[in-house]
């Protein structure tokens, strides 16, 4: 039996779906202001994982997954610009252009990393009425109040509002004052529903039965889009930690006040990931994203390889040195699998296998012991054909594509090769640099230089 942890209770519990066989599963999807980073990809592999593991568990997966293109205001709360209308300003394209061109980028990283696309994917500027219905029952109910700026929740009227975060009420209002809204009856309150400030051009903006000019406030699309596609039970949302506080503490007082119960029964949140021990941010320069990853010659599976050693729940911390050691074992994954040749056998001794690896994963989606059983059973006395046969099954989980014929086409050798090359250029030690160009060359590798690094190409 699947046990998950389920950030409301604190606790792993056995899965039990509200209806046999079947989950209903919401994933917070991405802000597209900007490029899909390293977070990003770490956050989205565990949500696959989770929703392979379901399958492969032979449950069906009703996945539905929004896209942020409107509302996501900078400071998270309900202040500060849009991120997408700020983005549009520096980037001098429209808002519209801008969150197209991000969620197609989106797409395009998910594909590389074997991240299956979810079955039912929204976009919050598609949902407007839907929030719009959602708001004004809110209203009926009397959970709401207008200040100058927009639509407020009453938080006070929640009685369990810090039920998921649990964090005391009164640590919750702190985090809240950052950002003063002196018309707010409560710090925590939030916007469901905001006014284009007078004397502000926005492009993304609707009427609404409380303004001709507006826009939906964060927290509210995710409320109506599950709920538009899974109904008023879901089983598991996710998301990353940070939104654990105020995203997804708001999105369930939402769903409270609107139907009077409960609506998701598991919350599941993947843990941060740090670069070389530092919170990634664009001011420290360590705000990874596809390219630079690429650029270093490493291929895109790796990363999925490398995020398949550490349990979702557990805060990673990325460096290129165990990207290079991630690569070296996916490489020899994909070798050794290719090899295997036979007629596909059960026997008990493969069975047993099987076993370990479905409670592995039932063990919280522990994919670092999934992982090595599949070694293990490469290295067992099983008969090629049977190795052949559970390596294959494994891998519509691992999704790291096993016995395709497609081979990784740069070494470990050559990364280190490159890296150190990268390193004596830097020191300026030419003759060490042109040693290990030439090195590169006899692997087969030419070396360009660039402004943000190098690009290995295959001669
Ligand atoms: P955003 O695009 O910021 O709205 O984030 C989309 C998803 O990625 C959310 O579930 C975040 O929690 C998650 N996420 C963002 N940054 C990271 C990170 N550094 N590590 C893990 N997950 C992240
Ligand atoms: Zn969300």
């Amino acid at each position: 039996m699947l046990k998950l942890y389920n950030t409301l209770t604190r606790r792993v519990q056995a899965f039990r779906p509200i209806e046999k066989g079947k989950v209903r599963l919401y994933s917070c999807g991405p802000t597209v202001y900007d490029h899909t980073h390293l977070g990003h990809m770490r956050a989205y592999i565990a949500v696959d994982i989770l929703r392979r593991t379901l399958k492969y568990l032979s449950y069906e997966v009703n996945h539905v997954m929004n896209i942020t293109d409107v509302g996501h205001l900078r400071g998270d709360r309900d202040m500060g610009e849009d991120k997408l209308e700020s983005a549009a300003k520096k980037k001098a394209k429209t808002a519209w252009e801008i969150a197209r061109e991000y969620e197609e980028e989106f797409f395009t990283v998910m594909d590389g990393l074997n991240i299956k696309r979810p079955g039912t994917l929204c976009r919050a500027t598609e949902y407007i009425e839907p929030m719009i219905e959602l708001v004004k029952v809110l209203e009926k109910k009397g959970f709401t109040y207008r200040t100058s700026d927009g639509i407020y929740f009453d938080t006070s009227k929640m009685p369990d509002y810090n039920g998921l975060s649990k964090l005391p009420l009164e640590e919750l209002k702190e985090g809240a004052r950052v950002e003063v809204n002196d018309e707010k009856k409560n710090p925590t309150d939030f916007a469901l529903w905001k006014f284009t400030p007078k004397g502000e051009d926005r492009q993304m903006e609707w009427a609404s039965p409380w303004a001709k000019k507006s826009f939906p406030g964060w927290h509210i699309e995710c409320s109506a889009m599950s709920r538009k596609h899974l109904g008023d039970r879901i089983d598991i949302h996710t998301g990353g930690v940070d939104h654990i506080h105020v995203h997804h503490t708001n999105e369930r007082a939402q769903n409270w006040a609107s139907t009077g119960h409960r609506v998701v029964n598991w919350w599941v949140h993947n843990e941060f990931l740090m670069v070389e021990g530092k919170k990634m941010s664009k001011s420290l320069g360590n705000f990874l994203i596809a390219s630079d990853i690429e650029k270093k010659g490493f291929v895109p599976l790796s990363i999925r390889y490398l995020f398949l050693t550490v349990q979702y729940r557990r805060r990673t911390n990325f460096t290129w040195k165990s990207l290079a050691a991630a690569q070296t074992g996916l490489g020899k994954l994909q070798d050794q699998v290719l090899k295997l040749e036979g007629e596909s056998v059960e026997t008990l001794a493969g069975k047993k296998f099987e076993k370990r690896f479905a409670q592995a994963l039932e063990d919280d989606l522990n994919l670092t012991e999934a992982l090595a059983i599949g070694w293990e059973v490469l290295k067992s006395k099983l008969s090629d054909g049977e190795k052949h046969r559970l390596l294959i099954s494994f891998d519509r989980v691992l999704g790291l594509d096993l016995g395709h014929k497609k081979k990784l086409e740069v070494s470990q050798e050559v990364v280190v090769l490159a890296n150190r090359r990268e390193e004596a250029r830097q020191k300026q030690d030419w003759k060490q640099a042109d040693m290990l160009r030439d090195k590169l060359k006899k692997l087969g590798f030419e070396i360009e230089d660039h402004a943000e690094g190098y690009r290995l190409k295959k001669k």
